[in-house]
């Protein structure tokens, strides 16, 4: 029976609908919720459900084991304080006042001798509720998760299509209309709730090609698995781009036209400008030429309404190939190139044989891809997690380069610019509080800009300041709702700086690995706990959603709201700066729900107010969507407008295939090339060939792959917490299906232990292993014996070098291993 059909009969019974916007893994897919009234809440009175309908559909298997969550035998209680030594994990039960009352006095006296600054805060999801201790206090260092996620694809978006086109959900494959989709690395089993969408375009005749070292679980249906070895998917996608310019196929009349690949490039790799040529002339106007040599110059202005548009002359002809020697101010005459010629010359080495040598994939498999994606206009898709190998801004700003080079930019089945709801609710930034409020901020820039300027998000520059105190100290960490020994990448390290924190207070709902280095470990709620409105994130058109699924947390269990616990502990060492956001003593959930749910309201009605100014009547529909499917599309995606009609946010507003910011200073210049090619992996040792070393590669599934979903029981059945061999490696090492075997860092000399599967789900000369799967190393909370499995398997940032990319700061997890059979 049909998920809508179940639901609908379901209601008849009785039942009663929430909508849910899930968090297992973070990307709010709409569900809903089905409560048999009037039993004990239990996952056989509450059944999850995807939304049927919903522009963000959601349904795997973490969000179908959402009921195992709540009522969790290991779920945290009460408030824990710590009587071992950091790491051992011993803690006793105290009262929230005795929590609040000690973490605050801490508190007070780490800021009073180091200043508000040497406190950091972190958290997982797109809430952020981290953020409401450390911003009112006055730290600038609220630092998210990005280094180890989406920030290589967040600043090699930024590189090719500039400001506001790089975060989260901005730019996407249009899912829903696909003909030709590349997965390269991603897992459409993994975050981020497209696969529903996915799979419209897959039953409409969309084809998928996966390039990956093992079989995502995509692939197990139709989807084509083409394994490549670890690291060198930038030289796959160089061949490709090689193959469409030598072929032809490339879409010359996009690049020429909606580029900056006809931009003359002077000889030492800058843009020529119009200064350059024109006494008096404009730094920020390029020059292109046409096929008399005659110049012209493309630049940017505001027009009558203000706002930014091209300035240019669309009916100039600018040549993509052969520019004569061009005259400058000074009366010297340099030679040029254009920026596509920069971008065919890098990419002409990328022979369907040297990328065969590089990555082990086939030429003739490059070559039918490369005419798969010209033909049906295809898309890279150029998102989220994927296994990270300290080389990856340059790998997205290639895939977002091949993009742009078939002319698959913002039309339907390409890779398009979302149309978001415009919707936000009042919230706390830096210096500012959710009703208007203003403050100072400390005056130190946020931790870790000072050592990666281009940053998304390094949180790990914080907890080095932890041990070092440079660029300056960092005392205190308010961990809420992040798994960091699954998130960051080399745990050794990561557990020595947990201990020299001087106050570590991890919030969280199920007892992972951190929980053992923290001073205080608080209760808190999780998504099915409390109410939450926002834009929904991964779709095409703007649409707004209601989380309520209005459950309390279970008898005995005494959670609490992540903002309530952080507003707390600031108003209990600082109460003149929790009034900063408004925040005045609320003693029970319902006093704080009402503080808190008031800027929900007072946004949404802001929101509605605007709507029905724009369309008499719009706020009823909006407010009866909501009340009906919890959702609402607000905006409809109109495609054809980026970069044709208006410009994207790089400095040209053109698609930078060649990124004219990699000259923006001397360390920018330093760390990227304009178009870059192939480079090794800096973050680890190559592993020997043919030997006992490999590159191990983590990724994820639809199953597990959640800090959540990774202690709950369906996980144990349906997980996978073995290490994938390919059987050639396997015969030559002696190892069979099922075998437990060693595994060592190369670089970390961490020792781990894995049951092996034998597969050809994996490429020769690498092993593979699900993040957030298990190896769980929790020394005392998990003593329960039916729970022992999330300490089964390896966590592969135990063997990571936690390598940062200069500049930009996103982190490796892969590495390389030396494994050896234990037992059989
Ligand atoms: S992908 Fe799955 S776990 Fe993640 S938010 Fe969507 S439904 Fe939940």
């Amino acid at each position: 029976m049909a998920f809508a059909e179940q639901i609908k009969k379901l209601e008849q019974e009785g039942w009663t609908k929430h909508p849910v916007a899930c968090t297992m893994c973070g990307a709010f897919c709409g569900l809903v919720e089905m409560r048999k009234e009037g039993e004990p809440v239990s996952e056989k009175t509450v059944r999850i459900f995807p939304n049927p309908g919903h522009p963000q559909q959601g349904y795997c298997g973490r969000s179908a084991a959402t009921m195992w969550v709540w009522n969790h035998p290991l779920r945290l209680k009460k408030p824990l304080k710590r009587v071992g030594e950091k790491g051992e994990g011993k803690f006793k039960e105290i009262t929230w006042d005795e929590a609040l009352d000690g973490i605050a006095g801490q508190l007070k006296t780490i800021v009073e001798k180091y200043g508000e600054s040497s406190i950091a805060s972190t958290s997982h999801t797109f809430s952020g509720f981290s953020k409401w201790i450390t911003l009112p206090l006055g730290s600038p260092n609220n630092i998210g998760h990005a280094s180890s996620c989406n920030a290589g694809g967040i600043s090699g978006r930024h590189w090719v299509f500039g400001k506001g086109f790089d975060g989260a959900g901005k730019m996407e494959p249009d899912y829903a209309n696909l003909r030709y989709l590349l997965l390269i690395g991603r897992s459409m089993g993994a975050a981020m709730g497209a696969l529903h969408t996915l799979n419209i375009a897959r039953a409409n005749g969309a084809r998928v090609v996966s390039i990956d070292p093992r079989m995502p679980d995509i692939s197990y249906g139709d989807v084509d698995w083409v394994g490549i070895r670890p690291s060198t998917d930038a030289a796959f996608v160089m061949g490709l781009i090689n193959r469409m310019i030598q072929d032809g196929t490339a879409d010359f009349d996009f690049i020429q036209r909606f580029t900056n690949g006809a931009y003359l490039v002077r000889d030492n790799g800058r843009p020529l400008t119009q200064a350059d040529v024109i006494e008096g002339g404009d730094k920020a106007k390029y020059v292109v030429a046409n096929a008399t040599g005659e110049l012209s110059f493309r630049g940017l202005k505001k027009n009558e309404a203000g706002a930014v548009v091209f300035d240019e002359d669309p009916a100039f002809k600018a040549v993509l190939e052969g520019v004569a020697p061009v005259k400058l101010t000074d009366g010297t005459t340099i030679p040029v190139k254009t920026a596509y010629e920069v971008v065919k010359e890098t990419a002409a080495p990328y022979t369907p044989e040297k990328v065969y040598e590089i990555t082990g994939v086939e030429p003739g498999i490059l070559l039918r891809i490369a005419k798969e994606f010209t033909n049906l206009k295809g898309v890279i898709d150029d998102g989220w997690y994927t296994s990270k190998n300290g080389t990856d801004v340059q790998l997205y700003q290639l895939i977002c380069i091949a993009n742009a080079m078939n002319g698959n930019i913002d039309i339907p089945g390409g890779l398009v610019v979302t149309a978001g709801a415009g919707f936000s609710v009042p919230s706390v930034s830096a210096g500012k509080g959710p009703n208007g409020e203003k403050w100072q901020m400390a005056k130190e820039k946020r931790i870790d800009k000072i050592v990666y300027p281009e940053a998304s998000a390094t949180f790990k520059v914080a907890l080095q300041a932890a041990v070092t105190g440079k660029p300056y100290p960092i005392k205190g960490v308010f961990f809420v709702g992040t798994t960091m020994f699954h998130r960051e990448a080399n745990s050794q390290e990561l557990a020595e700086q947990l201990k020299k924190l001087e106050l570590c207070v991890v919030q969280d709902v199920l007892p992972q690995e951190l929980v053992d280095y923290a001073d205080y470990v608080l209760p808190a709620t999780y998504f099915m706990e409390r109410k939450e409105m926002a834009g929904v994130k991964w779709a095409l058109n703007g649409s707004i959603y209601l989380s309520d699924p209005g459950l309390t947390p279970p008898k005995g269990c005494e959670a609490r709201h992540d903002v309530w616990i952080l507003l707390e502990i600031l108003r209990r060492a600082f109460p003149e700066k929790a009034e900063r956001v408004g925040y005045k003593e609320c003693k029970t959930a319902e006093e704080f729900n009402k503080y808190f749910d008031a800027f929900t309201d007072k946004g949404f009605n802001k929101f509605l107010a605007k709507c029905e100014s724009q369309k008499p009547g719009w706020a009823e529909k909006i407010k009866k969507d909501i009340e009906t499917q919890g959702w609402s599309t607000i905006k409809t995606k109109k495609y054809n407008e980026y970069p044709y009609h208006k410009p994207f946010g790089t400095p040209s507003g053109k698609v930078e295939i060649y990124a004219f910011q990699s000259f923006k200073n001397e360390a920018t210049e330093k760390a990227i090339a304009p178009v870059s090619g192939y480079i090794p992996s800096p973050a680890f040792t190559a592993p020997k060939k043919n030997s006992n070393e490999f590159i191990l590669v983590s990724g994820k599934n639809c199953v597990t792959c959640s800090g959540l979903n990774m202690f709950t029981q369906p996980t144990r059945y349906l997980g996978d917490r073995t290490v994938w061999m390919n059987p050639v490696d396997a015969q030559r090492l002696g190892i069979r299906n099922g075998d437990m075997a060693e595994i060592e860092g190369i670089d970390t000399k961490y020792v781990g232990q894995a049951r092996i599967t034998v597969t050809k789900k994996v490429v020769p000369g690498a092993v593979f292993a699900f993040g957030f799967s298990g190896g769980n190393r929790t020394k005392h909370l998990v003593n329960d014996p039916e729970y022992q499995f999330v300490k089964e398997g390896i966590n592969s940032h135990w063997f990571a070098t936690g390598y940062a990319q200069p500049i930009f700061g996103n982190v490796a997890n892969n590495s390389s291993v030396r494994i050896k059979k234990v037992r059989g």
